[in-house]
């Protein structure tokens, strides 16, 4: 099913002059009315009338971070106050946190964007939805609770936390699906397992997972677990939310909603834009949103993008699951490290959980120490050192291939490593602190 089969199948061009017409319009509402893009603008020498097509959006100047912090609160809204209707705000990890301003007609984009992603995961008006994503000033609860709520579904605005009476409402309620980070979603199907209610009393069938980076090992685990069809949802505060693109039952790359969210990727360092097909930084332009409308947004998340039509019959530009940010990957002894990466390998093995724990640090002699805690199946977890020696030395192996270095690793026992109800924290780097 397609929610919005217009839009989601347009032709190439069709999607490029749209994309076009609502830049323009999207700029020269910023330079009227945002004035640190007015000033930007004019130092780069451009003005709103050199906007005549999408791929003068090169012309305009990126928006970083750091931006959204300068102008903390209210700096970069580009609607008086008396139009915003919402405002929520990302933790950001030091500091002040990141604020984004929602106009009604915003929060009518997110509920649309939002109700183009469920109905690609096959949920439809009669199936109660379960939210499980945190409500607040995070975007993910409200975010898919507008989601479920445009698409006709039945919300069960359970925020996260509570576990025991999550899955008491998901079997009474007979949740079909269940809205919630990865990692909160392996917390729950631990929880359901225990519960003593058997599978078959469940009616749930499919999942809504992101908010954090997952890989292909953890929805195997995912959907094996919870005996369901695990979907990808991306989205940021930044740019609106979860909602900014969306898996489809091909499962073939996340489609991003890209006549709402203009998509470019440019190397992280130069910011030149890369060939077609290359990985590396995501960048958002917002070309419909009233509020706090972006331009070239640096989102520090590394992907790629598949023009191609996909099999589902939608046109829209997918991307590759996102290694994770420029800002997760860890420089270990001058080797890169991303923490899906070790994810990856855990997932292949089968004697361990996909709970896991890095740990960096700077040794004595100003050498890196890096040591990766991983839990291992209560089946396997054995007390004969022998086993026990010969398990950690395929893992390390390996760790070691893929990684290009040697971790040392620490087998823990299972239930060991903290559950996460929210987005998990999978990496503690003592080195920033000395
Ligand atoms: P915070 O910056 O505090 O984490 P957000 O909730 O806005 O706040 O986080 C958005 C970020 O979460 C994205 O930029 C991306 O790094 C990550 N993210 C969101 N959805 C996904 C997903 N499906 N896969 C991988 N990463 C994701
Ligand atoms: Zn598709």
């Amino acid at each position: 099913m397609i929610w919005n089969k217009t839009i989601e199948t347009m032709s190439r061009n069709e999607m490029q002059e749209l994309q076009g017409i609502r830049l323009k319009r999207t700029v020269e509402r910023m330079y009227h009315n945002c004035e640190p893009y007015r000033s930007r603008m004019q130092e780069m020498g451009v003005s709103p009338a050199d906007i005549r097509s999408i791929d003068d959006i090169v012309k305009l100047p990126f928006t970083s971070k750091k931006d959204l912090r300068d102008y903390y609160p209210f700096g970069l809204l580009s609607s008086p106050m008396s139009e915003i209707v919402r405002l929520q705000a990302s933790s950001g990890t030091t500091g002040k946190p990141i604020v984004a301003g929602y106009t009604r007609n915003d929060l009518n984009i997110w509920g649309e964007v939002g109700a183009r992603c469920f109905t690609a995961y096959g949920i439809g008006k009669n199936d109660v939805v379960q939210v499980s994503y945190g409500y607040g000033l995070f975007t993910g609860g409200l975010g898919a609770h507008a989601a479920a709520e445009t698409l006709g579904g039945t919300v069960l605005p359970m925020s996260s936390g509570n576990t025991e009476k999550q899955i008491m409402l998901m079997h009474d309620f007979g949740s079909v699906a269940l809205a919630c980070t990865p990692s909160y979603a392996l917390y729950l199907a631990e929880a359901m397992r225990n519960s003593g209610y058997p599978r078959e009393e469940f009616k749930l069938k499919i999942g809504v997972f992101g908010a954090e980076p997952w890989t292909e090992g953890m929805r195997k685990d995912l959907e094996e677990k919870l005996g369901i069809k695990a979907y990808d949802i991306y989205g940021l505060t930044e740019i609106i939310g979860p909602g900014v693109g969306h898996e489809c039952r091909y499962q073939n790359g996340t489609h991003l909603c890209e006549d709402h969210f203009y998509p470019e990727i440019v190397d992280p360092e130069t910011s030149e834009p890369v060939p077609h097909g290359q990985m590396g930084e995501l960048v958002f332009s917002t070309i419909t949103k009233d509020g706090m409308p972006l331009l070239r947004f640096r989102t520090r998340d590394l992907t790629s993008l598949n023009y191609d039509t996909c099999e589902c019959g939608r046109t829209s530009v997918r991307m590759s699951r996102i290694l994770g940010r420029c800002d997760d990957m860890l420089i270990i002894r001058g080797v890169n490290v991303f923490p899906s990466q070790v994810e990856s390998v855990i997932c292949e093995l089968p004697e361990l959980e996909p709970h896991y724990l890095l740990v960096v640090d700077r040794g004595s002699n100003n050498l890196d120490t890096f040591e990766v805690r991983v839990e291992v199946k209560e089946e396997y977890y054995s007390d004969e050192m022998g086993k026990m020696l010969d398990l950690r030395k395929r893992i390390a192996h390996r760790l070691q291939s893929v990684l290009g270095l040697q971790p040392d690793l620490k087998l823990v026992e299972p239930r060991s490593i903290e559950r996460s109800q929210g987005k998990a924290k999978r990496v503690i780097d003592n080195r920033k602190l000395k």
